[in-house]
């Protein structure tokens, strides 16, 4: 039975936000969703590239995506998943379909792309969306990025399929580490945003103090947690 609580909980929720319903959905690469959503409420609120929605699951859950396009005017977004995570997030996206109806909320800030030059993006397969939002908002402008991902091969198929090119793509840390100290002693005016896995994050940001490179402009923002669930 519901507890109270979670009754609460629910009927709060269903003040918030608004419903938009999935247009297109395909897999670009394995355990990838490509989804289009459409409706009203897209039209009415504006968003930014870098900015977040948050997705409401059937536990009443609350976890958040970052569209790669927002188009206004015909009331759409899209956003890149992968289905990496092993909780109610995860499990509600991957078994979407055609003509459900979702509830969203936001959009609110995340990554603020309001940046005068091309940013050194790194992360993993969650910040594929950042990445193509950059990309389409500056199309003569391309980002460095730099990846880890599980499977190496699934991530590059999925960059291809919205516009990003990734100059690299590796699947242990050591390697990402050392190929973003490379990256900014290479670009020291190139603002890096750095992303994704929380403790890659940490060790980038470690390794950078060590190399004497902590005054380099830096935007941090977690998607996820090894050891936390649901982060915003
Ligand atoms: C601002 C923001 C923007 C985001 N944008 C995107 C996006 O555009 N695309 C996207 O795919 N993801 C994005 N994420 C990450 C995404 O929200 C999480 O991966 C998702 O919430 C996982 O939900 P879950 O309920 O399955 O797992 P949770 O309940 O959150 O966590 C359960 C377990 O799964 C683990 N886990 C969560 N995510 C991952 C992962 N990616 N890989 C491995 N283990 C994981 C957690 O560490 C935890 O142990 C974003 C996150 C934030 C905060």
């Amino acid at each position: 039975m519901t507890s109270l609580l979670g009754r609460v909980k629910s009927a709060g929720l269903d003040r918030l936000g608004f419903r938009a319903s999935v247009v297109a959905l395909r897999a670009p690469a394995p355990g990838f969703r490509l989804i289009t959503l459409a409706g009203s409420g897209l039209a009415k609120h504006l968003w930014h590239a870098g900015d977040r929605i948050s997705l409401r699951t059937p536990e009443d859950e609350l976890r958040s995506y970052t569209p790669f396009d927002w188009d206004q005017k015909e009331g759409r977004a899209r956003l890149l998943i992968v289905g990496l995570g092993s909780g109610p997030g995860t499990r509600f996206v991957h078994g979407l379909a055609v003509g459900d109806e979702v509830q969203l909320l936001g959009p609110k800030r995340s990554v603020n792309l309001d940046l005068e030059r091309a940013p050194i993006i790194v992360g993993d397969e969650t910040i594929l969306g950042l990445c193509a939002a950059w990309s389409n908002a500056h199309p003569d402008s391309p980002p460095i990025v730099l990846l880890e991902a599980i499977d190496v091969a699934a991530c590059q198929a999925a960059t291809l399929a919205i516009g990003v090119a990734p100059q690299v793509a590796v699947r242990d840390r050591a390697s990402l580490v050392a190929a973003t100290v490379e990256a900014v002693q290479a670009n020291p005016a190139a603002p890096l945003i750095l992303s994704g896995r929380a403790q890659t994050i940490a060790a980038i940001r470690r390794t950078l103090k060590h190399a004497g490179l902590s005054d380099h402009p830096v935007k941090t923002r977690a998607y996820w947690d090894e050891n936390r669930a649901g982060l915003d």
